[in-house]
Order: C-alpha cells, then structure tokens, then sequence
C-alpha cells in the first residue's frame, strides 16, 4: 500500500493525482502496518457464506506459507472471531490497537474483540460503522501482511460502498449460493467494483451442491449452473464451489475452522497468488488474444499466423495490435503468451494439452470462433460469444493445435 501524506488527508499521494470518487475518501493505514494486497470478499445478502469464504481463503494462504489477515467488517454480524475460536479481546499500546492471533497466526481484527459482551447487538447507525471499519485500517498496526480479505457488510447498499470508498482494496471476490438470484447480485455487484475502479477478481459459489455421506451421490439441492452461467454472462472467472458440509458450520461454531482440510479454493488462492505479483493497473485490465490468420480467426491454434491482441478496460476495447506467432513447439505459447499478460485465448480449434497449460495458468481459453477477430472479440464482451469447447484431437492438424 503507498500511502505518503502524514497528515491523514493523502493530499500528496500519487494515487489522489486521479480524481476518482474512491480516492477521495481514502483512510491512511497505520504508519506501523504493511499490507502488501487486500481483498473485499462481498456478498448479495448475509447468510450465504461470506464470511466462511473469507476465512477459508485467509486459512488457506497462510497454509501455503503468506501472512494472511482478516479484517472483520461484517459489523452488525461478526462470525469471524467465533469461527477461530478467539475470545481474547484485543489489546493495544499508545502507538494504536494489536489484532488477535489465530492459532495458525492470521491476524484478525472484529467488533467482537472490542466489545465485552460478544453477544451484545451492534445497532450503530451506517456512518458510524463505515467509520468503525475505517478505523480497523487506521488505528491497528497490522504486522507484515501478505494477503488481507475483507469480510465486507452484506449487499450493495451505503454501508458496504462507504467501506469501499475508505479502504485501498485491490480486488473483490464475490460469493454467491446458487438458490439466490445469483444475475441480478452480480450485476449489481459489478456496478459497484465499476463505481469504485475495483476490479472482480472472481466469483465463488457456496453451498453448491451435497454430497451423500453414504453412497458419494451429488444432489444439486439449490439447481444447477445457475452461477457458471452467470460468472460467464459477466466475464467474471469463476473461481469454484463449496459444497453444503455439515462438518463446516459444526467447526465454526466450535471455534476449529482452521482445521478443515480442503481443496474448493485452490483456484481462488492460485488466483490471489498471480494478483500478488500485478500491479493493480494490470488487474484491471483484460487481455484477449485471439489466435488468427491476419484479420480472422483460426481453425488451428498452433500454427497461427499471429495474434491479435486486444486491451479492455471497462468492457471496452481500448487498444489493439498484433504480434507474430513466435514458432510452434509443445508448451511454448501458452508460456508466451502467459508472459504477454494475456488472460483469455480465443480460437477455432486448440489440442488438448494447449488448453490444460492455459488452464493451469489461469488463462481462459474459448474454442469454436470462426470469423473477423475484433468482431469476435466484441461478441464476447456482449457476453453472447459461448466456447464450444472442442478439442482437436480427432481431425489431421491434431498436433498442429498442440500449441
Ligand atoms: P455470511 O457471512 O454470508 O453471513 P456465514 O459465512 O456466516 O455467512 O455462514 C452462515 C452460516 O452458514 C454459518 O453458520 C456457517 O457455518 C454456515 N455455512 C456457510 N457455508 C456453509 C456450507 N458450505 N456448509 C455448511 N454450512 C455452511
């Protein structure tokens, strides 16, 4: 976080140069913190598991060996210290406020390590929350953090928005249950990243699916795809599913969430990993590159002409320019391209293993377009561009595909 000005007004911060509605309101942080990334985990409504989300991820990353902290400003319903098992409550010096420790040693800041009754009903009025949280960022001395998330205020009312607008957040993850009205949360949700310049790092569906104890049977309780579907209508990445686990709210309540041992979040964390190492200009922006001979799309990945390459911002194409397919070896362009900053591959056909490589990479790749490239790449922006998914391996170019 670069923040200079000591005055607490950040009138000589680089950042406040632009005059975007966020940058106005922004809190310094502690002059003791280091908080390297910070992440807003948001949700339509509570209830859905964000504040679970947020806590897999900060348990998750801090088991991959990150300093990861959480800083709770559920306000009006903290779970995160009961989730941990933290009772303590917080302690500090004339210099400002410590957080607690979880016994895996994430760091956690809460409204119910202030309070003497954690039971005790927070019945604040908007400003004085938005405040509170302002302060968690402000007022606490956050030790040498890799990765802070954000359990945000539920919806996308004033609260949550003023939280925005008073913390430098690098991106946002939203957590939606497939019996919500998943489209019209994400819009939203999208309207306000767009409001306050904060890029969608992606979207995780909780409670998705039960799986039977007894015979391993899944039961899609709540219906089916709903939040692929829209994550693509979006362009959000969807990011993967928890399913409904009774062992999860029974750890929560005891207090023993850092023991649950799982792999839903992998891909969230591989995503907060990459987001570690771009600077945020780079999270904001797209990068499409289509697989073309000259102006139209190709039918064989692999051996291309070249790639025309297209910025977006916004949803808009901002930039465009076209780079030579560098030369056909096993694995190599998806390295290239990977280097290139590119997020998303469109193409006609591509061989397996191309499309594994760019999986692994956190790179999108969309197979079965025919036709002019930028034409192409404004019908995915519309969202009405749908993969076919299909793999060469049955026709004579297979290996030219390869990539
Ligand atoms: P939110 O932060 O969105 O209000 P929480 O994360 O606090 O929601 O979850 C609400 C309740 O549901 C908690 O008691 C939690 O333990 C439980 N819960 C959340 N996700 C799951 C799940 N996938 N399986 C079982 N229980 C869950």
């Amino acid at each position: 976080m670069s923040n200079n000005c000591n005055s607490g007004c950040n009138c000589n911060d680089e950042k406040n140069n632009d005059k975007s509605t966020k940058d106005e309101f922004i809190a310094t942080p502690h002059e003791l913190s280091n908080i390297k990334k910070v992440i807003g985990v948001v949700s339509g409504k509570g209830g859905v598991g964000k504040s679970l989300v947020t806590s897999l991820l900060a348990v998750n990353t801090k088991k991959k060996g990150y300093n990861s902290a959480i800083l709770d400003a559920d306000i009006t319903g903290p779970s995160i210290p009961k989730a941990f098992g933290i009772k303590d409550k917080v302690t500090g010096n004339e210099f400002g406020l410590f957080p607690n420790k979880s016994k895996s040693g994430i760091q956690i800041m809460s409204t119910n390590l202030l309070l003497d009754n954690d039971t005790d009903p927070v019945v604040w009025r908007g400003p004085i929350l938005a405040n509170t949280v302002k302060q968690f960022w402000s007022d606490v001395i956050w030790h040498d953090v890799d990765f802070m998330f954000i359990d945000m205020p539920p919806g996308t009312g004033d609260v949550p928005l003023t939280v925005f607008q008073s913390i430098s957040i690098d991106g946002i993850i939203i957590v939606t249950s497939p019996q919500e009205l998943v489209s019209m949360i994400v819009s939203k949700a999208v309207k306000m990243a767009e409001m306050m310049k904060i890029p969608i790092i992606g979207l995780i569906e909780n409670m998705s699916y039960f799986k039977c104890p007894d015979c391993d049977k899944i039961h899609n309780i709540f219906g089916d795809g709903q939040v692929e579907k829209t994550s693509e209508k979006y362009n959000i990445e969807f990011l993967g599913k928890i399913p409904i686990d009774p062992k999860i709210s029974n750890l929560c309540d005891q207090g023993t969430i850092e023991s649950y041992e799982n792999n839903f979040l992998n891909k969230a964390v591989e995503k907060i990993e990459q987001i570690n190492r771009l600077k945020k200009e780079d999270l904001s922006m797209i990068k499409i590159a289509v697989a073309s001979e000259n102006e139209n799309v190709t039918e064989h990945f692999g051996h291309c002409k070249n790639f025309n390459i297209f910025e977006i911002e916004n949803n808009q194409i901002t930039k465009t320019s076209s780079i030579d397919n560098p030369g056909h070896k096993p694995g190599f362009l998806p390295k290239f391209l990977n280097e290139k900053g590119v997020n998303i591959i469109i193409s006609g056909g591509m061989g397996k293993s191309a499309i594994d490589i760019f999986n692994q990479n956190s790179i999108k790749v969309i197979t079965g377009a025919v036709g002019n490239a930028k034409s192409i790449v404004e019908e995915y922006l519309k969202g009405s561009l749908k993969s076919t998914n299909s793999v060469c391996h049955e026709h004579k170019h297979h290996d030219d595909c390869e990539g």
